[in-house]
Formats: structure tokens, C-alpha cells, sequence
């Protein structure tokens, strides 16, 4: 997808990292330790499948130690190789550091198609490699916790949390190993949804700040805005969803493998979802304008762009004919270091990847708190904060009748203001806070300092930053 003049995925990274580190003044040495790749792991194990042994070749990297466990996802793709698994583990110190998630930055990744297996096939291929990576405490919950990625979710951590638990059968906290486990296997409310959810808040977040809106040449609020996304997988459907159907947002454009849709007058997402799920593309779908070439959708006219599919896709070979004014970055770099020159001088805003799609590992340590405390978050408070709202409400009601003001309170209020908070509810609240807390220290670096024109160096001041504190608290 990069083209050949272009650096890697980990040269891009450590590009970026280099112009945000000119403009800082760290001790000498200091620099280059936060940003080499600690150390990557390869395997190449074999499996016995259909009445022959396949091997496979997987990677677990980890960039920085400076916080413990190390924490990212695996992903798998016929794409993974070290170069990339190590740009991710780095994007991942940085992520951590920007929205005070108290990890260093991992990844990993297994090189494999997984439609090419069926379900019990890609069983026993998930949990060899977890065999794999515990056995090297490269999975452990307090040293290394994985996440979903690209090609995994919920079925690939819970087989992983049980292959952990059978080799470590005395570890109490043992489920604290992965995150993104389905809640009935220890996981948390939101954490599927939370990397589009995230992706959401930061557009909610952008949108509350007229000189930002403004930087974008854009106006007014989320409403009405047309949004073109690249990937409609877990983190593209739901932050498609979400800004649909709860923003007003138009969804005029769907970038999926095999193809792009088009439709100025907005596609229905849920209804473009299922067909994908049914067909396992978007060729074919009834309404829209389909192209094979689905990339040309990039350069479509739109308010906002969303790539959340995977890195390269806006390269030097198309960053020219961009449109839209903003970008958010929910996949992993995918704006190339030398397209981040291009857009910037086209004036184009891009709200960094680091940022915009921190909204899984934010869930994801939510949910490690909650695996380590063994309780599920609103467990002990939850119908107190309802007993304290019921006193209010019957004593409002009985001023109301007594004095006759004339005023009730509406059903629908009381409905609202008595529920008190599950673990949903205060999983989306601890993560709108700290999409907003993230936003609000890369804007201040991006306003306040006459050499910082973007958001991106923004957000890389902030990370680094925080990564040199730590490591000169450890005295290095
Ligand atoms: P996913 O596998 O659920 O979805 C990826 C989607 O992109 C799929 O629908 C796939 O068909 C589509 N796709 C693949 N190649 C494409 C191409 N060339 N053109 C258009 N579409 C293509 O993966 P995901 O978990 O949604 O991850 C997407 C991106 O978000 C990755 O960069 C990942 O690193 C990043 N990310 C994911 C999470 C998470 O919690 N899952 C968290 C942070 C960042």
C-alpha cells in the first residue's frame, strides 16, 4: 500500500517522533531510549491441521518498559511482519502515555488469514501461540496483557484467558492476563464498542472548541457533517454507528475491501453491517454507488474522513488529491510520515491516531482494574446512589403537592435521574473523561507554543513528555 519511496510503518513512526523530539529538551541518550523497540519476540510453531503440520510465525514486541505490565493488542493478518508489530508497539508507549493509561507499549501478531480457518481450526492455532507467549511471560497479568486487534476480538482473548489459567492454575488473578475477554468470561460492559465509541467522544470533544472547528475550516456542530470511512469492522461500524445514529452525522461514503459504497444522502450503516456480516463484502449492496476501487473514496468530498482499517492508506501516491479538511485517525497510522507533510500544508487537520483510537486501551484497563479487584465496577454503589435520588424526588413531589406551585416532575425525568449508574454507564463515563482530559493537554501544547502547528506533534510532546518522567523516576 506505501509506496517504495516512502519510509516503513516504523521508520514513519520514528519520523514523527523525531520532529515532535526536536522541539523538547531532553537529557542527552534519554531521547533515543524512549525510542527504541525494547525487544521483539519471534516464534514459529507448528500445528497439526487437516492431516498435515502448518507452520506459523508470530511476533510479541515490546517497546517500552517504563510502566508495567506492557500492554497491546495481537492481530492477525497475512500483512504482520516485525517492522510493523514494532511501529505499533511503539504507537502504544505513546497512547498509554497521552491518556494516563499506567502501561508500557506492547503489540503483537500472528501471520495468518483467519478466514482461511474455521472456527475449531483457529482455536488450536490461538491457543499454541498463547502457549507460546505465556511460557515466556510475554502473556502475564503483570507483565504482559494482550488486547483485540485486527482480525481478533472477544472469542480469540477468551480462549487466550483460558489457556493462561490452565498453565497457571493457582493465579487468582489470572483473568487479568487479556482484555477485550466477552463479559461472561471476565470482560467489561463497552469494551467492544469502545475504540469507535472513543473515536466518537474526540469528534464530540474537537467540536466543542470553535477555534479548532475553525482551524478545519469548518463550522457549526456534528450535525449534518458527511463522513466517509475506510473499514467497517469493529472499530469503523461502531464509530459509523454512533455518529449516525446518535450525532447527526452523515455517512456518505464505505470503504471495505472489496470495494467502496457511495451515497450522498447517507447510508444506513447497520443495514451496510449486516449485508458485509451476510456477504463478507459490499459488493452487491442494493443502495449506493459502487466502485471496486474503493480507495478513490478517500478523495471524495466530505466534512470528515475516518480511516479505520489499517496503516499506509494515505501515502504520497494520493495525499494531494485529499478533500476532506478533517481527518481522524482511528486505525494505526494510517497517514504516512511523508502524507503528514502534504496534508499539513494543505491545511488539512488531523486528530493523531495516538489519541483518537486510545479509546480500546482506555476500556481495556478498565477492565484489568476490574479482573485485579474481582468486582464488578457499580456493584456497591449503585442502589445507594438511587435510595439518595428517591429522598430528592419524594421530597420535591411532596413540596409540589403541599404548597401547590403548579410544577411536577415529568416521568421521563424521574426515569432518568433514579437510575443509578451500571458498569456501562461508568465505563462510557470514565472514558468520555479521559478523551476529553487527552484532547484538552494536546490542545493546550498545540495553542500555546508558537512551533507546535498540529496535533499530532502535539500529542507526541505530551506522550514523550510523560515517558521522560517516568523513566527519570526510575533514575535511568
Ligand atoms: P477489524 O478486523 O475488526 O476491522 C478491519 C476492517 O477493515 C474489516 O472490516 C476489513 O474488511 C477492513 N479492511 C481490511 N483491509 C481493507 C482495505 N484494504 N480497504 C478497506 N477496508 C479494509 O479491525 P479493527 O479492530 O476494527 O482495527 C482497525 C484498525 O483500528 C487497526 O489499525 C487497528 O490497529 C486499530 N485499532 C483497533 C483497536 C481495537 O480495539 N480493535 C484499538 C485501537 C486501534
Amino acid at each position: 500500500m506505501t509506496q517504495a519511496k516512502e519510509p516503513s510503518f516504523r521508520d514513519s513512526v520514528d519520523l514523527m517522533f523525531n520532529r515532535a523530539v526536536a522541539l523538547m529538551d531532553l537529557p542527552p541518550g534519554l531521547e533515543e531510549k524512549i525510542r527504541v523497540c525494547n525487544a521483539t519476540y519471534t516464534v514459529r510453531f507448528g500445528v497439526r491441521l487437516r492431516g498435515q503440520i502448518h507452520t506459523f510465525t508470530g511476533y510479541r514486541s515490546v517497546h517500552s518498559e517504563h510502566m508495567e505490565p506492557v500492554k497491546g493488542g495481537i492481530r492477525y493478518s497475512l500483512a504482520v511482519n516485525q517492522d510493523e508489530v514494532e511501529a505499533l508497539a511503539a504507537l502504544m508507549t505513546y497512547k498509554c502515555a497521552l491518556v494516563e493509561a499506567p502501561f508500557g507499549g506492547s503489540k503483537g501478531g500472528l501471520c495468518i488469514d483467519p478466514r482461511d480457518w474455521d472456527e475449531h481450526e483457529l482455536e488450536r492455532i490461538t491457543r499454541r501461540f498463547a502457549y507460546e507467549l505465556a511460557k515466556r511471560d510475554l502473556i502475564n497479568p503483570s507483565q504482559n496483557v494482550p488486547a483485540p486487534d485486527m482480525g481478533t476480538g472477544e472469542r480469540e482473548m477468551a480462549w487466550i484467558a483460558d489457556q493462561y489459567r490452565r498453565m497457571n492454575t493457582t493465579d487468582i488473578n489470572s483473568r487479568a492476563c487479556v482484555t477485550g475477554k466477552p463479559v461472561n468470561a471476565g470482560g467489561i460492559q463497552g469494551r467492544t464498542e469502545a475504540t469507535g465509541r472513543g473515536v466518537q467522544y474526540a469528534l464530540q470533544e474537537y467540536f466543542r472548541h470553535g477555534e479548532d472547528i475553525k482551524a478545519a475550516g469548518l463550522s457549526g456542530t456534528l450535525d449534518g457533517k458527511r463522513v466517509i470511512v475506510q473499514g467497517l469492522g469493529n472499530v469503523g461500524y461502531h464509530a459509523a454507528k454512533f455518529l449516525s445514529e446518535e450525532d447527526g452525522c452523515k455517512i456518505t461514503a464505505i470503504i471495505e475491501r472489496d470495494g467502496g459504497l457511495l451515497d450522498e444522502n447517507g447510508l444506513d450503516v447497520e443495514d451496510v453491517h449486516n449485508w458485509i456480516v451476510k456477504h463478507g463484502g459490499v459488493d452487491g449492496y442494493p443502495s449506493g454507488r459502487f466502485i471496486r476501487e474503493g480507495a478513490k473514496y478517500l478523495e471524495h468530498d466530505c466534512d470528515i474522513l475516518i480511516p479505520a482499517a489499517l496503516e499506509g492508506v494515505i501515502n504520497l501516491s494520493n495525499a494531494e488529491r485529499i478533500k476532506a479538511p478533517l481527518i481522524i485517525e482511528a486505525a494505526n497510522g494510517p497517514v504516512t510520515a511523508g502524507a503528514d507533510e502534504v496534508l499539513r500544508e494543505k491545511g488539512i487537520v488531523i486528530i493523531p491516531d495516538m489519541y483518537a483510537n486510545a479509546g480500546g486501551v482506555t476500556v481495556s484497563y478498565f477492565e484489568w482494574v476490574k479482573n485485579l479487584s474481582h468486582i464488578r465496577f457499580g456493584r456497591m454503589g449503585r442502589r445507594q446512589e438511587e435510595a439518595r435520588h428517591q429522598l430528592i424526588v419524594d421530597e420535591l413531589e411532596a413540596l409540589s403537592a403541599d404548597k401547590e406551585l403548579g410544577w411536577t416532575l415529568s416521568p421521563s425525568f424521574k426515569k432518568r435521574y433514579l437510575r443509578g449508574a451500571g458498569e456501562l454507564e461508568l465505563v462510557r463515563s470514565g472514558l468520555d473523561d479521559t478523551m476529553r482530559a487527552a484532547y484538552g493537554s494536546m490542545r493546550e501544547v498545540w495553542h500555546a507554543r508558537g512551533d507546535v502547528k498540529d496535533l499530532r506533534t502535539a500529542a507526541y510532546l505530551v506522550a514523550i513528555g510523560k515517558v521522560a518522567t517516568s523513566y527519570r523516576a526510575l533514575g535511568l
